[in-house]
C-alpha cells in the first residue's frame, strides 16, 4: 500500500534495519521503545489489522517468527501486543506484533 509506513519500510523507501525476515515477514525495532527490547513483527503481505485476517497461517508464520528473534536476541522473559483498531491504540493500520522485553 503506497501511503503505508511499513510497506514503505519494506520497500525501503525508509531506510531501517530489520533484525529479522523471511518469506512472510521481518521485524525492526520500534521508533520509540516502550521497552528496554521493543521489536515490531510485520507481515510482508498488507493487512490492514488482526480483525481482516482471513490466513491463519499468516499468524502460524508470525509466531514461528516471534520464537527465532527472541532466540537471536537471547529474549525469554516478554510480552506480545497487537492493538487492533484506532480505539485500542492501533497507529499504523498494517498489522504488526509488539515484543516487548525488559
Ligand atoms: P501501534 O500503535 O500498535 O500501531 O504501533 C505502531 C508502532 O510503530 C509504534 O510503537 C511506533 O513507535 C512504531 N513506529 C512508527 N514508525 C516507525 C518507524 N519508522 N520505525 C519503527 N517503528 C515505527
Ligand atoms: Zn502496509
Amino acid at each position: 500500500m503506497s501511503d503505508c509506513i511499513f510497506c514503505k519500510i519494506l520497500n525501503k523507501e525508509i531506510p531501517s534495519k530489520f533484525v529479522y525476515e523471511d518469506e512472510t515477514c521481518f521485524a525492526i525495532n520500534d521508533i520509540n521503545p516502550k521497552a528496554k527490547k521493543h521489536i515490531l513483527v510485520i507481515p510482508k503481505v498488507h493487512v490492514k489489522s488482526l480483525n481482516e485476517v482471513d490466513d491463519n497461517m499468516l499468524i502460524k508464520n508470525m509466531f514461528d517468527a516471534i520464537k527465532k528473534i527472541n532466540a537471536k536476541e537471547g529474549i525469554k522473559d516478554f510480552r506480545l501486543q497487537i492493538n487492533t483498531g484506532k480505539g485500542a491504540g492501533q497507529e499504523v493500520d498494517h498489522l504488526h506484533i509488539h515484543i516487548l522485553a525488559n
